[in-house]
């Protein structure tokens, strides 16, 4: 059906007194913009093709192109935007629901940048991390409430299983299938050289992996993919996904054309079948069935490992995460509404879920208040774009963070957020041969390390511009962040006090 000639929302700006004709652009674009016409002997470019992944810009010899937002617009409206108008027109022309990746692009209010951090001044000195030593290990795991003695005077100590960080960040799920088999291999090698984890995500885990078994959380998700005894005791930690922050309520859709013969073997689901996973677990319903899951994966791993229960961050977070530490959960993750997907239908992945910011301090608030904060620890995603952010969250409450886009950008992710079309000019979320070899894993894993290690470094020197030498000492340390900018009800959900007081 015809669809209006929909305009292009971005446009190829050749420079024609550099452009060398190379075709260098024409190769590299999977999306197949860039021609080499006989007839006029020069490049030409179909612009609406262009998903803005900057590729062709990026590896242009001569510096030739640039990608630019087109300024062709529809007459002003400041109800009926160009955006609204040409959804409308995508929907009728296709009667599909509009899909999209990676994470809510929407203008709401980003409270890490309206949060600022405190730093030492003539009392309690600032330290140098430089000279002295700074703690940045974290352990996830249910904490005894109280220490005990034996007759002795020795402390017992039964600790549950616990994970520990040398840092107190990890990757967060991306299977394989939505990312590729050079992508999950680059997060594995950095998780083992950083002793930090990565996670697999609802696609199984590739036996190729089970080397970084210790360094790898396996996830299950409601779909099952890829579970059985042997994966799950292949793990560190076992996640169980309940939701996800791109997409609160629904399930997951990886289209059959990603599923090639590898992907099927490890997902244990048909080659070329799409792989949907269903909206809810279907043997939960309550807290009582989400603790017999949690059991039943304990029993299934002897008591070794711990258990994650991922969610994503809703109205009611704080409540359902006290249900969660009941439940019998070692780490509880949350998900804020920034979170990436390898595909969302737009409108949820846009409109539904909260920002991590609120949902971290609420939850953390709530389970202290409870009595019940050492029972379970906090992992906090979703749109975690730097150390300060980290800073921040760990000052709201949370044990640890985990990273997704900001790994993928890494790895050379250029957010066109086209990922569910499956064919990522950066190699990263595609299974397309010739595109999987774009991202050369000896590199991908020594930027991952790179980022980590030099985000490490900033998290030690803001600490210790704090005076605080541990991670432990900054979790939940809310005197050490302040509002700017903020009303009364964001300060009282966040907990913290406005610049100034
Ligand atoms: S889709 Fe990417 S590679 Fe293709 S023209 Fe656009 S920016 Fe260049
Ligand atoms: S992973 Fe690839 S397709 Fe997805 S947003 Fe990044 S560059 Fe685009």
């Amino acid at each position: 059906m015809g669809s209006f000639d929909l305009m292009p929302d971005y446009e190829v700006a050749r420079n024609y007194d550099r452009c060398i004709a190379c075709r260098v652009c024409e190769r590299q674009c999977s999306n197949l913009v860039h021609e080499y016409s006989e007839e006029i002997g020069r490049m030409t470019a179909d612009d609406s093709k262009c998903v803005n992944c900057h590729r062709c810009v990026s590896l242009c010899p001569t510096r030739a192109l640039k990608i630019v937002q087109s300024d062709n617009t529809y007459k002003l409206n400041c109800n009926w935007t160009s955006k609204s108008i040409k959804e409308i027109f995508t929907q009728a022309s296709t009667g599909s629901v509009l899909l999209s990746s990676m994470g809510n692009p929407e203008d709401y209010p980003v409270y890490f940048d309206k949060m600022t951090i405190n730093a030492s001044q003539v009392t309690n000195p600032s330290i140098d991390p430089l000279r002295e030593p700074m703690e940045t290990r974290v352990f996830l795991g249910a904490k005894p409430e109280k220490i005990e003695r034996d007759a002795n005077g020795k402390i017992k100590c039964n600790l549950s299983p616990q994970l520990k960080l040398a840092m107190p960040m990890m990757f967060s799920a991306m299977s394989y299938g939505s990312i590729s088999y050079n992508a999950h291999e680059s997060l594995a090698r950095a998780a083992e050289e950083l002793d930090i984890y990565y996670n697999t995500g609802e696609g199984g885990l590739n036996e190729d992996f089970y080397k970084f078994g210790n360094n790898t959380i396996v996830q299950v998700a409601s779909g099952r993919f890829g579970v059985h005894r042997k994966y799950l005791n292949q793990g560190a930690a076992v996640e169980i996904k309940m939701g996800q922050g791109a997409k609160p309520g629904i399930g997951g859709h990886l289209p059959g054309k990603k599923i090639d013969s590898d992907i099927s073997r490890t997902r244990m689901t048909p080659e070329g079948s799409d792989a949907i996973s269903p909206a809810p677990h279907h043997d939960i319903y309550s807290i009582e069935d989400l603790r017999q899951l949690v059991y039943s994966l304990k029993e299934a791993t002897d008591y070794k490992l711990p258990i994650i229960v991922k969610i994503a961050a809703v109205h009611n977070v704080a409540a359902i995460a006290s249900g969660i530490a009941r439940s019998g959960a070692d780490v509880i993750s949350i998900d804020g509404f920034r979170g990436g997907t390898g595909a969302a239908p737009t409108r949820i992945r846009d409109c539904v879920g909260i920002p991590i910011e609120l949902a971290l301090a609420s939850v953390d608030t709530r389970l202290r208040k409870e009595g019940i904060r050492d029972r379970v620890s906090i992992v906090a995603g979703g749109g975690i774009r730097s150390s300060t952010d980290i800073v921040k969250s760990i000052a709201l409450g949370a044990d640890c963070v985990y990273l997704g886009t900001s790994a993928l950008l890494a790895l050379g992710c250029h957010l066109c957020r086209s990922c569910q079309a499956g064919k990522c000019n950066w190699g990263i979320a595609t299974q397309e041969p010739e595109l999987v070899r774009r991202l050369n894993p000896d590199i991908g894993y020594k930027r991952l390390v790179n980022l980590m290690r030099a985000w490490q470094h900033e998290i030690e020197e803001i600490m210790g511009g704090m005076g605080i030498n541990s991670i432990e000492a900054l979790r939940g340390n809310r005197l050490m962040l302040r509002g700017v900018g903020l009303n009364e009800k964001e300060l009282g959900i966040l907990g913290i006090l406005h610049a100034g007081e």
